[in-house]
């Protein structure tokens, strides 16, 4: 595919480290991608060398051991990847949502222990909020925490929580260290449910995984989660004492990041389907000419690139008002990215299967398993529909129907 002119936009920082991750992405290669998935294994060589090579963290802060950037490189990272044929989905919410949330909310406790080896890729850290009963409404999510009265307290005067709850879809559990699990706690003064977020370690009692059969061929599994009352020390709770009245604020800023990096793990997706294609109509014959000659062929794949384009400058805009901390600007244009990036790749990945002809169904080419893989961009974290309410009544002051 034609390298996106991108020297107005991106400084020449950011240039050079599009281009170092795309002769990184180019060693591995889909083969290597749909190789570790045949095997059931993870990307483990990939993930250790991009975070040595100081990609993973190059969001988080540089005291922390990261590269001091935000996440108009992050996003930068993955897209490259993701061109290659290696998307790295847990990018998404290591670095990303739980770097993210713990560098600007963490206590200075929860920040040395978890941002350096989230930075340096020893560490991952799993984020859960999808509930059974509470899918795109999150407002419904009932995993609650109360304090432990038996529990013996601690120095800072806070006993233990015990956190009870079922989440649902949460990816990477298995190999994260910790989830970020999203609860709610009981408000003193009004009683009312309000979220909290908690660092739940993988071995923890009673919580306990079971991994979700998914037509999905991607080397990160889904998981449903049970947590039956999994006994948590005060300082898992994001923010110590004060997380308690700002996990709505937590979670706004670990939103943001969220989408914005799945418009670039769509994007990344939806380039390498394009490039896929554009080797095969270049050299396919059955008549005189390449298919690619053929309007038909053309330009769907010059439509393609060009809803890309647009999404990857929708990602741009939103990753660069995040990163100048206008969270509620970024807000809308994240929203508005995911779901562009979202329609593009799900486009671009039918088209590429199509340009195949018979091939686009075949193992060897190995493309139509992207159908199922591009389609999770639309509905995950939030799915095109609600980002169409959120613009409807937030941009376009529409009233709401539920
Ligand atoms: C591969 C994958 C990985 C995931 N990883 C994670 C993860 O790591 N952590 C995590 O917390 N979650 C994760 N999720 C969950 C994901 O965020 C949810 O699937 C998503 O939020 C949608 O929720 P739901 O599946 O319950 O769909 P539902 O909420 O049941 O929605 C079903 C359909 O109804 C539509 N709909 C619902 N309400 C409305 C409305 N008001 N107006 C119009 N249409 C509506 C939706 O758009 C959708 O099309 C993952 C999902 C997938 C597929």
């Amino acid at each position: 595919m034609p390298q996106a002119n991108a020297a107005l936009l991106e400084t020449e920082e950011q240039r050079d480290l599009r281009a170092a991750v795309a002769a990184l992405g180019k060693r591995y290669g889909r083969e290597y991608f749909t190789g570790v998935v045949a095997e059931g294994k993870h990307t483990d060589e990939l993930w250790a060398e991009a975070a040595s090579l100081g990609y993973l963290g190059v969001n988080l802060p540089e005291e922390y051991g990261g590269g001091g950037g935000g996440m108009s490189e992050l996003a930068i990272v993955l897209e490259e990847l993701g061109a290659a044929g290696c998307p790295l989905l847990m990018m998404v919410v290591s670095p990303a949502i739980c770097g993210t949330v713990i560098a600007r909310f963490g206590t200075e406790e929860q920040k040395g222990e978890w941002l350096p080896g989230l930075a340096d890729g020893s560490r991952k850290m799993a984020f859960g909020i999808t509930e059974p009963d509470a899918g795109s409404n999150s407002h419904r999510i009932t995993t609650t925490a109360r304090r432990d009265p038996a529990s013996s307290v601690a120095e800072s005067g806070e006993g233990d929580w015990l956190l009870s709850g079922r989440k649902v879809f949460i990816s990477g559990v298995d190999i994260a260290d910790a989830t970020l699990i999203v609860g709610r706690t009981e408000d003193e003064r009004t009683g009312r449910l309000k979220p909290c977020l908690f660092i739940v370690p993988r071995d923890a009692a009673g919580f306990t995984r079971s991994p979700i059969d998914m037509e999905l061929a991607a080397p990160e599994k889904q998981f449903e989660l049970v947590l039956d009352d999994v006994r948590l020390p005060a300082d898992a709770l994001v923010g110590g004492g004060d997380g308690e009245d700002a996990g709505l604020l937590q979670l706004f800023a670990g939103l943001n990041p969220e989408r914005i990096m799945t418009a670039a793990f769509a994007i990344g997706m939806g380039r390498h389907a394009v490039d896929r294609a554009l080797d095969y109509a270049r050299t396919r014959t059955v008549w005189k000419e390449p298919i690619g000659s053929h309007q038909a062929i053309a330009h769907p794949l010059a439509q393609a690139h060009i809803e890309l384009e647009l999404a990857r400058l929708m990602m741009a805009k939103a990753a660069a008002l995040y990163d100048a901390g206008d969270d509620m600007g970024a807000g809308e244009a994240a929203n508005m990215a995911k779901y562009a990036a979202g329609e593009a790749c799900a486009k671009a990945v039918d088209q590429a299967v199509h340009t195949l002809g018979g091939n686009g169904l075949t193992r060897e080419y190995g493309i139509a398993s992207l159908i199922t893989a591009s389609r999770v961009a639309r509905i995950a974290p939030v799915s095109r529909e609600m980002v169409l309410n959120f613009v409807s009544h937030q941009t376009l002051g529409l009233p709401k129907s539920y």
